[in-house]
């Protein structure tokens, strides 16, 4: 239960090192989103319901590798909407793994992964991320399109046997069952894959359904559950820490720390996370210094109450095993507790309420592309 050693080895590196440089917050992963344009249109996504002028911006190569330079975090998932829809994308990561030498997660629904797999190269340090939210009627009830899991299926069996890494990744909803759950994680298991990513959903603002997100007691319970099942000696692989698996169990009270997932999109830097957006900044440098991180957090904000999705969390538990190895190697060895008591949760009573501010940064990004398209306007008739 545990991330692909030679990347363990990598990150556990990367984290020591900034330990012994003293460093509070540093990144892990880059969430690097070079557009919000999806070929699907799935219930739980608080990604792709922006004006078609947003829909249509991209980042470009150059601003995909400033980022990740800025940034400097060693592992760089790429998400979207859907990236493969990004013309430029093959060179972005080809130049990520070379030139920068970052490990990357690229997530995709996996309906274009055939067409485009061939303008991808199999690397140690290249992982196709296929997202897969259960077995074929849960998967295509989640993304709302019948037919999409067996085509993600096929493309997993492809990926695999042209030699690429592969992973899935998957968010739980109210509602799981953890017998079919863990039928599912067998099944990946079974198609070859390389790792499992987990995580609850989080009840995006943006999100069409509202309904269907879990709290954080029916997350533990959950994955109490499913994991209840793990111990019976099934072998699954996870591309998470053991610590993070164990929080989500709840045998951890980890405080955020969104700063180890900074979030890069067609915005700018998102503050203070990869799940709120709640202003951005210009640089990495100035998300980092100006961001007021202690406004943020489960018991710190209303909006942060049931949030316990892996990347607010896993920099945490990365932290917390750095910090006590003796401790993580115990949890390693003995399996994640499913029958003790939970640990308490921090308490939500002095949170301050929700502070609605998402469409501020739509209107403004609509401004700068009407006023670039009146100024190229302007530009033409002054040539004619
Ligand atoms: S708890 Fe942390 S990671 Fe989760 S939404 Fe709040 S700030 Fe983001």
């Amino acid at each position: 239960m545990s991330v692909p050693l030679r990347q363990a080895i990598r990150v556990g590196s990367y984290v020591v090192k900034q330990h012994l440089l003293g460093r509070k917050r540093y990144p892990l992963v880059l969430m690097l989103e070079p557009l919000f344009r999806c070929n699907l249109a799935c219930a739980g996504c608080g990604k792709i319901d922006y004006p078609a002028e947003i829909l249509n911006k991209r980042i470009s190569v150059q601003e995909a590798l400033d980022a990740a330079n800025e940034c400097g975090a060693p592992v760089v998932s790429i998400a979207g909407g859907e990236p493969l829809l990004h013309k430029e994308l093959p060179e972005i990561v080809d130049r990520l793994i070379n030139e920068q030498k970052r490990s990357i997660y690229l997530c995709t629904n996996a309906l274009l992964l055939e067409k485009k797999m061939d303008l991808y190269k199999p690397s140690p340090y290249f992982t196709w991320s296929v997202h897969l939210d259960g077995s074929k009627a849960e998967h295509d009830k989640s993304v709302c399109q019948e037919g999409v899991y067996e085509q993600a299926v096929e493309a997993i069996k492809k990926a695999k046997a042209a030699g690429f890494n592969v992973n899935i990744n998957c968010t739980f909803f109210d509602g799981t069952d953890a017998d079919r759950a863990a039928s599912f994680f067998d099944d990946v298991m079974a198609m070859g894959v390389d790792g499992i990513t987990v995580s609850p959903g989080y009840a995006y603002e943006r999100a069409p359904d509202q309904q269907h997100f879990l709290n954080r007691k029916k997350t533990k319970d959950l994955f109490r559950a499913i994991f209840r099942k793990g111990n019976g000696g099934r072998r699954w692989q996870f591309s998470q820490s053991t610590m993070f698996l164990d929080f989500l169990a709840g045998n951890q009270a980890y405080h955020c720390t969104p700063w180890a997932n900074p979030t890069r999109n067609v915005f700018g830097w998102q503050r203070p996370c990869y799940l709120l957006g709640e202003g951005y900044a210009k640089t990495f440098t100035e998300l980092m210094e100006t961001t007021d991180w202690d406004k943020y957090g489960v018991g710190n904000y209303e909006k942060c109450a049931d949030c316990m999705v892996h990347s607010g969390f896993e920099g945490s538990a990365v932290k917390d095993t750095i910090r006590n190895p003796l401790k993580a190697l115990k949890v390693v060895m003995k399996g994640i507790e499913t029958e003790k008591p939970m640990v308490p949760d921090i308490s939500l009573d002095k949170q301050r309420p929700a502070e609605y501010v998402f469409s501020s940064h739509v209107e403004k990004a609509m401004h700068e592309i009407h006023e670039e398209k009146d100024r190229l306007k302007q530009g033409r008739a002054a040539a004619e």
